[in-house]
């Protein structure tokens, strides 16, 4: 069996920190589902941005609201009222559970407030011991410290000091493991509805429920982490959406910007109730231009079309998807995944598979469990989604024919 030559490279031939294995590939345009890169060649993309460009490329309203917010004022300090935080703000408390947002620069930034907030809301109604946070294996928070220890993920904890105190990482959908674990001393639960970098693994409503009675029945706060998973994504504007249950806290990021970094962490009232004057702040965090980009993103999104096109897409992936896994037995093991959050678990190495799409200029996503992932953006057609099953089956033949070999 023979992989793929090397076409990735972390070496150190520029003075950026090589903590990517990056593909040796720039772009410099890109337009819907479609970039096109500096030698010319034109891409579908089903990476986008890692679900970051929820409405594709260059789309015409973030454009002209980027453009126009940029001639009239970018950035003010927090320390002043900024009326489009305001508007954004009102736009996701009133379609979610929440009753109040705070905008961050990235998606950890959230998740560290998120947690902040939990661990304070028990220590403002005297509950000083409970700070434990349970999350589950395969999960994917962040960089930050707090983000890493939630995480769990040993490749980002070694070598970086001791690991923080108050966080437990429990095997995913193991709920004895979890009754076990939660206690008095249990600040909050903190998961992805749908795992993004965990290869696309979706909580059963089941164990949703389950683990909202449980936090209810021992005072914890539950976490919903939808920066992948969220805004759009499965086909409604929240994947908890679908499981009627909802948490106390959410952090969002990734397509909430649809490019331009923004982040937000959601809560209840109730649970953001520790969060007073001076408790928290961000220099940049919901400034007016990642604001005007922010609710022009959320508008388009949050349109029925937008999300009547995701679940048509999603119906079309699905049944293409389950045909070429039975084509290719060989190479595809898994379909799984939520809406456009769509894993194929494989046979074959995933960093080679990812090569081969590459080769038939389609780009896709790895993802734990040996799983690559079609991440498209919300706005693709189902023509260009046939056009990513030619690409994807060609990709399958690469695999199957390098398999064969000696
Ligand atoms: C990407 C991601 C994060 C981290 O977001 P950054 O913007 O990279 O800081 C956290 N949680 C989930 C589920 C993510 O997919």
């Amino acid at each position: 069996m023979s992989g793929p030559a090397s076409t990735h490279t972390n070496a150190p031939v520029s003075h950026v920190m090589g903590v990517y294995s990056r593909a040796t590939l720039a772009f410099e345009r890109g337009e819907g589902v479609r970039l096109y890169s500096t030698d010319g060649d034109e891409y579908l993309d089903c990476v986008a941005g890692i679900a970051v460009n929820g409405l594709g490329h260059a789309h015409p309203k973030l454009v002209k609201a980027l453009k126009d917010q940029a001639e009239k004022l970018w950035h003010v300090s927090n320390i002043y009222r900024i009326p489009e935080q305001e508007a954004l703000a009102t736009r996701l408390c009133e379609t979610t559970f929440a009753d109040v947002a705070f905008f961050t620069n990235s998606g950890t930034e959230a998740v560290e407030l998120a947690l902040k907030a939990a661990r304070k809301y028990h220590a403002v109604r005297g509950a000083l011991e409970r700070i434990d946070i349970i999350t589950f294996e395969g999960a994917f928070h962040g960089r930050s410290y707090a983000a890493v220890n939630a995480g769990g993920n040993p490749a980002y904890l070694e070598g970086f000091g001791p690991r923080l105190p108050g966080y437990i990482n429990l095997p995913f959908g193991d709920m004895d493991a979890l009754r076990a674990a939660v206690g008095p001393t249990t600040a909050a639960i903190m998961l992805e509805p749908v795992q993004g970098e965990g290869g696309a693994r979706v909580f059963s409503d089941q164990d949703m429920q389950a683990i909202r009675d449980l936090c209810d029945r021992v005072g914890a706060l539950l976490i919903f982490d939808e920066i992948q998973c969220g805004m759009g994504r499965t086909g409604k504007l929240f994947a908890y959406e679908w499981s009627g249950v909802e948490p106390d806290i959410m952090t969002v990021a990734k397509a909430l910007g649809g490019g331009f970094p923004v982040g937000a962490c959601l809560a209840t009232d109730k649970a953001a109730s520790g969060m007073t004057f001076g408790t928290h702040g961000s220099t940049y965090g919901g400034n007016p231009l990642a604001m005007a980009v922010g609710l022009a993103a959320f508008d388009e999104v949050a349109k029925t079309e937008t999300m009547d096109n995701v679940r048509t897409l999603t119906g079309y992936f699905g049944q293409q998807l389950s045909g070429l896994r039975d084509r290719y037995p060989d190479v595809i093991s898994e379909i799984r995944g939520k809406g456009l959050l769509i894993g194929l678990k494989l046979i074959p190495n995933n960093r080679d598979f990812m090569t081969y799409a590459r080769d038939q200029k389609l780009l896709i996503a790895g993802g734990g469990e040996n799983c690559v992932r079609l991440l498209p953006a919300l706005i693709m057609s189902v023509d260009e989604g046939r056009e990513v099953m030619v690409r994807l089956e060609a990709a399958c033949r690469a695999a199957r024919a390098a398999a064969a070999k000696p």
